[in-house]
């Protein structure tokens, strides 16, 4: 089959401004392709790289989409490099538009993201009225004394049957990691607890995989990798590695969601779908391979509905000149 490429870049800003241990993030962007084939039927896909986590960065990307012929084929799609996985993941899943039925779930199904630090004891109650009931936290980003007074507040203030994730992106030492899985057993061990603290992600930086792979054997709370396992690349290497704690799996920088599927049909591993900030293109691709692949009843983490505004004439205003 021979393609008509067409392709955007764009640029969106969040309605308030994302805080995590790598940073400040203010504007969202990224690269909107559009396939048409011999039959005139559309596909849609989204290219939206974060470099600081590991996937290739905006320019690179559009380097590749500038280089691509005007017609391409179903060949190129499939061929492109490993370095390039955002770019994998954007054509595939134009290539894939509306091959399936699909349905986006409840918010129940969703993790809602609360702010960090103390904004969390006043934020978390408008996502359960939006239906909400897993949430995550950003820890690492403040001194661990502070959060874990926060977060001493924060478990006895969720309703019961909530599960809480704390995200530290790879922003704790090892020490801090112990203090903080050692402080989570112990809450569950004295039945102290009426919520469920579902993991604790990326707690160490990438290169001390070692060291979470050890931690995850000597705890019970456990861990989730997410920087670890940014790419396809990784997932399968950390997989070999001895891991079989939680992944988490952003599709939108992963790479190739044909090789996903495969990976995931073959090895069984407990995965947790998560959101690059992308807007509806890629979050449709997304959520269909989260409904396809996830297991054990872990919600998605997509909560983020509330992070762009005016989806739809944003769209309409990106193509407006074809
Ligand atoms: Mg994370």
């Amino acid at each position: 089959m021979i393609y008509r490429f067409q392709f955007r870049s764009y640029r969106r800003k969040f309605v308030r401004s994302l805080t995590t241990n790598h940073g400040k993030w203010d504007i969202r962007e990224g690269i909107i392709l559009r396939l048409t084939d011999e039959t005139l039927r559309v596909g849609w896909g989204e290219i939206a790289p974060i470099s600081w986590f590991g996937s290739e960065t905006l320019e690179q990307a559009l380097d590749f989409c500038r280089q691509l012929p005007e017609e391409i084929t179903d060949e190129m799609i499939f061929s492109i490099a490993d370095e390039l996985p955002a770019c994998q993941f954007g054509f595939e899943s134009a290539y894939e538009w509306g091959s399936e039925f699909f349905s986006i779930p409840n918010t129940q199904f969703f993790s809602g993201l609360l702010p960090a630090g103390e904004a969390a004891l006043n934020q978390w109650e408008t996502l359960w009225q939006q239906g909400y009931r897993t949430f995550k936290w950003k820890i690492g980003v403040d001194a661990i004394a502070n959060e874990l007074k926060i977060f001493e507040s924060l478990i006895h203030t969720l309703p019961a049957f909530t599960k809480l994730r704390l995200d530290a992106n790879g922003g704790l030492s090892y020490e801090e990691t112990n203090l903080w899985l050692r402080t989570c057993d112990n809450l569950k061990a004295n039945g102290e607890l009426t919520l469920e603290i579902e993991f604790i992600e990326q707690p160490l930086p990438v290169e001390q995989f070692q060291q979470m792979l050890e931690l995850s054997r000597s705890y019970e709370t456990a861990i989730a990798l997410d920087e670890s396992v940014a790419t396809l690349r990784q997932l399968a290497a950390c997989y070999q590695q001895g891991w079989r704690g939680i992944f988490v799996i952003k599709p939108g920088i992963v790479g190739s969601p044909s090789r996903l599927r495969k990976f995931c049909h073959q090895h069984e591993i407990d995965t947790v779908f998560s959101s690059v900030f992308e807007t509806a293109i890629a979050r449709k691709a997304s959520l269909q391979l989260a409904a396809e692949l996830s297991r054990n009843n872990r919600a998605i983490g997509f909560g983020i509905d509330h992070f762009f505004e005016q989806e739809e004439t944003w769209f309409q205003s990106l193509w407006n000149d074809l």
